[in-house]
């Protein structure tokens, strides 16, 4: 039963739709938040840290994790391996503890088929001028790297029926009370009717 109730949330969305500062807010105020730190092959961008952000490998490493079956799920996006490992989650979902994927749609897809249960968040800008703006101003990339992004995100686009919930990120204080409206609502979803019977001495 309890399988079933396990607190997953998946957030999903193209890079520079804000995922990482809606991440912050639940950090801020969810106490129990696992979030799933995934493994690259990307390059660190500048203020990432190993075990921070993502953990960071080479192609041999990533290739030799997915032979060893270390990965719950595992894409290529943007020319770079990312994927999510088995035994973090699993420790925290044993723990009762929320947790949160930062993945593409493709990981989106293979953890709703490992835990059917979870629910899933896909986060975006009202349109394309906006989401280029905000890739734009980052100064870490280059050209290439945002044109890849964008269209990137024109495919990701395509996806939003499959979610659970969509967040518009236009105004920031408005999503943060949304995404945390999401969460609040999970954590009455996920229960333990054998938890709660213990406490009813004639159940
Ligand atoms: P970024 O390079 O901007 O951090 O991430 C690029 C894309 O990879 C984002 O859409 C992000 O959600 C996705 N991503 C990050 N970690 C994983 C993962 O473990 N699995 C999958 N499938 N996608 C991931």
């Amino acid at each position: 039963m309890l399988k079933n109730r396990q607190k997953i949330l998946i957030l999903s969305g193209p890079s520079g739709s804000g995922k990482s500062t809606l991440y912050a807010t639940l950090k801020e105020h969810i106490p129990d938040l696992y979030f799933s730190i995934s493994t690259t092959t990307r390059q660190p961008r500048k203020g990432e840290q190993h075990g921070r952000e993502y953990y960071f490998c080479n192609q041999q490493e990533f290739e030799d994790g997915i032979k060893k079956n270390l990965f719950l799920e595992w894409a290529k996006v943007h020319n770079n391996y990312y994927g999510t490992s088995k035994d973090l989650v699993e420790k925290a979902l044993k723990s009762g503890k929320l947790v949160l994927f930062d993945v593409d749609i493709q990981g989106h897809k293979n953890i709703k088929l490992h835990y059917p249960n979870a629910k899933s968040i896909f986060i975006t800008t009202p349109n394309d001028a906006i989401l280029q703006e905000r890739l734009n101003a980052r100064a870490s990339d280059t050209k290439e790297i945002i044109d890849a992004r964008l269209k990137h995100a024109y495919e990701e686009m395509r996806h939003i029926d499959e979610f659970d919930y969509l967040i518009i990120n236009h105004h920031i204080q408005n999503s943060k009370e949304q995404i945390l409206s999401i969460v609040k609502s999970l954590e009455c979803a996920a229960f333990d009717p054998e938890e709660i019977f213990k406490s009813w001495k004639t159940l």
